[in-house]
């Protein structure tokens, strides 16, 4: 789309002058969409830091984060025993863990936000922040140094992202465990997030599709959504069991079969759909 020029007639029909009518809507969108960008960048330590603050929960968050492989004395060593680890798990301690009151803090935060001191764009943002949960995203193309566009492993839903240091570490196929936080009409890769190879889709995929059949015993109706807003938990064990160093394709098929003997499902009994069966299906043949 070429660019209007200020005195050209706005694109909108209206016969005015751009500049006299849709330029200024437009520039004030940009530059809101910008503020909300920073407030991400500012909001987040923040949230973290509170995270930081609610020891009493502790033990209990990373038993579950940890699948019970840390005890709360290492939490200083886990950024480096895991990657960005201790990050990750403050992460998921403030979006995704349930205080007593049902409530996540930052839930919690939203209602109460005096004790966080926010500017304004900053105090927009919480309220949008309640219902972000530990997620798994495929990258779908990546502008380098811009942006860069995911869809949730799960959903299937697409999302824009407004983050260019992560459009620089991501390749389109790369799947990422972590947080999605709304900006404005962007989200952004917020706190520490996991990145995983692009062979780990498709078993991460059935790992999920594990835990949920085993969730759907006592929850008939679940989706992907509940398993996630109750148990987001697992994605982390997911990533915990690969290996840090080159892909491993046999680990991988390791992994789901522990989870199914772990969780006491039979042999084939994943019967979720979306997997194709090949066999006895009428394909087109050309010729
Ligand atoms: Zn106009």
């Amino acid at each position: 789309m070429p660019a209007i020029g200020r005195n050209d007639p706005c694109h909108c029909g209206s016969g005015k002058k751009y500049k006299h009518c849709h330029l200024p809507i437009e520039e004030a969108a940009r530059a809101e969409q910008v503020r909300l960008r920073r407030a991400v960048d500012t909001l987040t330590p923040k949230v973290i830091d509170a995270a930081r603050a609610a020891p009493d929960v502790v033990p209990d968050a990373l038993q579950r984060f940890w699948n019970g492989k840390y005890p709360p004395e290492q939490l200083a060593e886990l950024d480096d025993l895991e990657n960005r680890g201790a990050e990750r798990f403050l992460t998921w301690l403030a979006f995704d863990y349930r205080f007593d009151d049902g409530r996540t803090l930052v839930e919690r935060l939203a209602e109460d936000p005096a004790s966080l001191e926010l500017n304004e764009p900053e105090r927009q943002l919480l309220p949008q922040w309640t219902g972000v949960r530990l997620r798994a995203f495929v990258v779908e193309s990546v502008r380098k140094g811009q942006d860069l566009d995911v869809r949730d492993l799960l959903s299937e839903q697409s999302y824009a992202i407004a983050d260019s240091a992560a459009s620089r570490r991501l390749a389109p196929g790369d799947v990422v465990v972590g947080h999605l936080l709304p900006a404005g009409e962007k989200r952004v890769i917020g706190g520490a997030a996991a990145h995983l190879t692009p062979d780990t889709a498709e078993k991460l995929h059935e790992f999920a599709e594990l835990h949920l059949e085993a969730f759907r015993r006592d929850h008939p109706d679940a989706g992907f959504d509940e398993l996630l807003r109750t148990k987001s938990e697992i994605l982390n064990h997911f990533v915990m069991a690969l290996p840090v160093e080159a892909p491993d394709p046999s680990l991988l098929d390791q992994i789901v079969l522990q989870t199914r003997v772990a969780l006491q499902l039979a042999g084939e009994s994943i019967g979720l759909g979306g997997r194709k069966q090949d066999e006895g299906r009428d394909e087109d043949v050309e010729g």
